[in-house]
C-alpha cells in the first residue's frame, strides 16, 4: 500500500496511546516523495539563551515513493515516533540511532511484536548525523590580522573564557556556539584562553549546523 494522511494520523493517534502513553506532541503530518527513506521526522531548533537547546515544529513524513505492506508502514511510523519522543524530551542520545534509540526500539519490538529496524531507513542526512559526538561548546574568533581561530571550551569555563578571550587576543569578533559535529571533538578542551587557527572555509559548513549561544548576564542554562 501507499501511505495516506488518514493512515498516518490515525495510526499515530493509536500508537501514541498504546506505546507512548499518549505523551508525544502532535506533529504536522505530511506525505512526501523522498526516494531515500520511507519516513522522516524534521523539526526546528529554537535558539535560546545559553546552551539549552529547544526544539519544536515537528513534521512527520512518509514517502509515497515506497509501496510497502501496512505492517511495514506502521513500523516505519513507530521508528519516527521514537525519534519524536527523544527530540521532544530533549534526551541526549549517543548518535541518531544511539543507545537510547536502540533500547526503545528493542523494548517496543519485544513488547508489541513489532519489527522496527534502523538499517533500511538511513537517509543521507541521518547517515551524516550518525557521526555526531558529545556536544562541544566553542567560540569562533576573527582575529585582527584576518585569521579565524577556534576555542573549544570546557563547559564549566564558558563564562570565564567568554570574558577573557577578548582581553588576551586582538579580536574583531567572537561568536559562541554549540555543536555535536565530530569535527569539534578533535580540538583540545580549553580552560584558559588558547586559540587554534582554522580555515574559515572548513568551518563555514559546520557553523551552518551549529547552534548559536547567547548570554544573558552570567546565566548560561
Ligand atoms: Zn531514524
Amino acid at each position: 500500500m501507499l501511505p495516506t494522511l488518514d493512515f498516518l494520523s490515525s495510526r499515530f493517534a493509536q500508537f501514541n496511546q498504546t506505546i507512548f502513553d499518549g505523551r508525544l506532541p502532535m506533529p504536522t503530518f505530511r506525505i512526501g516523495y523522498a526516494r531515500r527513506s520511507q519516513g522522516s521526522l524534521s523539526y526546528k531548533s529554537v535558539r535560546h539563551f545559553g546552551v539549552k537547546h529547544r526544539v519544536g515544529d515537528f513534521t512527520l513524513t512518509l514517502s509515497r515513493k515506497f509501496d510497502c505492506p501496512e505492517e511495514e508502514w506502521e513500523d516505519t511510523l513507530i521508528h519516527e515516533m521514537i525519534h519524536l519522543h527523544i527530540a521532544a524530551n530533549g534526551i541526549v542520545d549517543t548518535s541518531t540511532h544511539g543507545k537510547v534509540f536502540r533500547q526503545m526500539m528493542h523494548d517496543i519490538n519485544a513488547r508489541w511484536g513489532r519489527h522496527i529496524t534502523i538499517s533500511k531507513r538511513l537517509s543521507v542526512e541521518e547517515a551524516e548525523r550518525e557521526t555526531l559526538s558529545a556536544p562541544r561548546f566553542f567560540c569562533v574568533v576573527k582575529l585582527a590580522d584576518g585569521r579565524t581561530a577556534l576555542t573549544v571550551a570546557a563547559k564549566t569555563c564558558i563564562n570565564s573564557l567568554w570574558r577573557d578571550i577578548p582581553r588576551v587576543y586582538k579580536t574583531i569578533s567572537i561568536d559562541w556556539y554549540w555543536s555535536a559535529d565530530a569535527y569539534f571533538s578533535r580540538f583540545p578542551v580549553a580552560r584558559t584562553p588558547r586559540l587554534y587557527v582554522v580555515k574559515a572555509e572548513d568551518l563555514a559548513p559546520r557553523l551552518a549546523k551549529a547552534v548559536r549561544l547567547t548570554k544573558d548576564g552570567k546565566r548560561i542554562d
